[in-house]
């Protein structure tokens, strides 16, 4: 066991040092077909059914360039600020892991395609915090390693290990942060907001599914303490595949604590990558951070260099789609929306979800108040992110349907959004499976109004007396005696007949 480590409050952290953050993003393209060869790039599938001898490593196996890919790739960094390069090439990024058959990496390493770009991340408070991109560059993802046995999942313990490789080859695009300086206190944030908005952004761009839960974004977050009187930077550690923004958030704001309290300590960081525990939020080491030199990078000779034309990507700058923030001004004029409201919407990351929940058909405000309170709650019970609930915008707009036409209460619109949840099916086979339906059916209506009125007598004679607006506490009644599912406005038609 290794003991947990020592951790210094966040405040004593600020007064002594500030943080310098370094964000790497690994992005799997959406592309057909993998970055060298003709295989599907497609999430699961029976393990090794998507390989070939390309993205096997097989002797004599040639890879050729996915041009789609490397099309993303340029629109990514246009969409990021960046210049394109004019020329540059692949490198073979050598180091031996189980899953990268090929015992190197095809990726990019002095030759980026793009470079020098920066990205306008705006903070909760509504601020802007200019992230310095240094380059974003093309690889191919690395096959998978399931560790069977032991108790961790981890290699260290395990029985034994199936690889699958499916994954290999699958066109990744890195995208690298310059080192950030002047966050201070804001760090945590600034990392969550930064992978949020670069989030956004490359669903903007249609480039990937990016499911942080499925591993198409995957953040490594690297970061050090500066004494408050020091020139230099610190020793980094660098937070592997955190795989959540709440995760991001946390573990920025763990290691700061941690590395304060090794430096006080006398202590010195080690440069290594560390893991982030979900269930501890904390982190533990994992290996000694290799240096470039060790990579013996070289430059791919099986590939030719990549040399797009400036035609070429000025007309893929044309052609990129309207920024996130400029989306949301947009829908905030047409679902006539306060500052305040667009704030709330776009923390709880629902702005895509209540737009797409609105093209099916869903009101905004409708579709807004489901994501933002009910759904937001669920997915905090669940410990998911919002994208994450097994929920689609479309079966949120079947359910707000149903509310709109009085087929659902309120009450039992959530039942069948609960049921949507639990995989009981789509929202019209809850309905039907659980007996969701409102109550309209008189007899049985006029029964429960008839108990109600006979059980608050002076609230019945107000009512029979002209005050009409008492039939609220008898409504409240029957909507009670029926668990919800009456019909409200039948209920409130009832009570004014049986007292007149
Ligand atoms: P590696 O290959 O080690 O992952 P990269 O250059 O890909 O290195 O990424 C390192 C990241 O860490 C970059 O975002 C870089 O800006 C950042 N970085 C570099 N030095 C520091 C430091 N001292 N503290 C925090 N971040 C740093
Ligand atoms: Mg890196
Ligand atoms: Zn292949």
């Amino acid at each position: 066991m290794t003991a947990v480590a020592e951790v210094m409050d966040y405040d004593e952290v600020l007064e002594r040092f500030d943080p310098v953050l370094g964000l790497e993003v690994h992005v799997e393209l959406n592309t057909n077909t993998k970055m060298f060869c003709g295989c599907a790039n497609v999430f699961g599938g029976e393990p090794n059914t998507h390989v070939c001898p390309v993205c096997l490593g097989m002797p004599g196996a040639l890879p050729a360039v996915n041009g789609k890919a490397v099309e993303s790739a340029m629109r990514i960094g246009l969409a990021l600020n960046c210049e394109i390069a004019e020329w540059c090439r692949f490198a073979r990024k050598n180091y031996f892991y189980p899953d990268m058959p090929k015992n190197f990496q095809t990726s990019q390493y002095d030759e980026p395609i793009a470079f020098n770009g920066y990205l306008d991340v705006e903070l909760d408070d509504g601020s802007i915090f200019r992230v310095d991109i240094e380059r974003a560059h093309m690889e191919e993802d690395t096959g998978k390693s399931l560790h069977v046995g032991g108790a961790t999942g981890r290699i260290h313990g395990a029985d034994y290990s199936l690889l699958d490789y499916n994954r290999a080859g699958v066109p990744l695009i890195e995208i690298v942060t310059k080192p950030l300086v002047g966050t201070g206190a804001r760090a945590p944030e600034v990392a969550r907001a930064y992978v949020a908005a670069l989030r956004d952004l490359l669903r903007g761009l249609d480039v990937s599914d990016v499911r942080m839960d499925q591993g198409s974004l995957r953040c490594d977050a690297n970061v050090s303490l500066m004494a408050k009187d020091a020139t230099e930077f610190g020793t980094r550690t660098e937070t592997k595949n955190v795989n959540s923004l709440r995760s991001v958030e946390r573990a920025v704001r763990y290691e700061m604590t941690r590395h304060a309290a090794v430096l006080v300590g006398g202590g010195k960081i080690k440069q290594e990558t560390r893991h982030f525990d979900e269930s501890t939020a904390t982190t533990r080491a994992g290996r000694t951070k290799e240096t470039a030199e060790d990579y013996r990078y070289f430059p791919e000779p099986d590939l030719v260099p990549i040399a797009p034309s400036r035609e070429w990507v000025a007309e893929l700058k044309a052609g990129l789609p309207q920024p996130p923030w400029v989306r949301r001004k947009r829908l905030q004029e047409e679902w006539g929306l306060s500052d305040a409201e667009l704030r709330d919407l776009v923390n709880a990351d629902a702005l895509d979800l209540v737009a797409a929940t609105v093209d099916a058909g869903a009101k905004s405000d409708d579709a807004r108040s489901w994501w933002v309170s009910y759904l937001s709650q669920q997915a905090k019970t669940l410990n998911k992110e919002l994208a994450e609930l097994p929920i689609t915008p479309a079966q949120v707009a079947r359910v707000s349907a149903l509310v709109a036409d009085g087929s659902l209460t309120n009450k039992l619109a959530r039942a069948v959004v609960d049921g949507v949840l639990a995989g009981e099916g789509e929202p019209d086979a809850v309905v039907e499976a659980r007996g969701l339906k409102v109550v309209s059916d008189d007899s049985a209506l006029t029964a429960a109004v008839d108990e109600a009125l006979a059980a608050q007598p002076d609230v019945a004679e107000k009512i029979r007396s002209g005050k009409v607006a008492a039939a609220g506490a008898i409504v409240g009644a029957v909507m009670k005696a029926t668990k919800g599912s009456a019909d409200a406005k039948r209920v409130r038609e009832l009570i004014i007949e049986r007292c007149s």
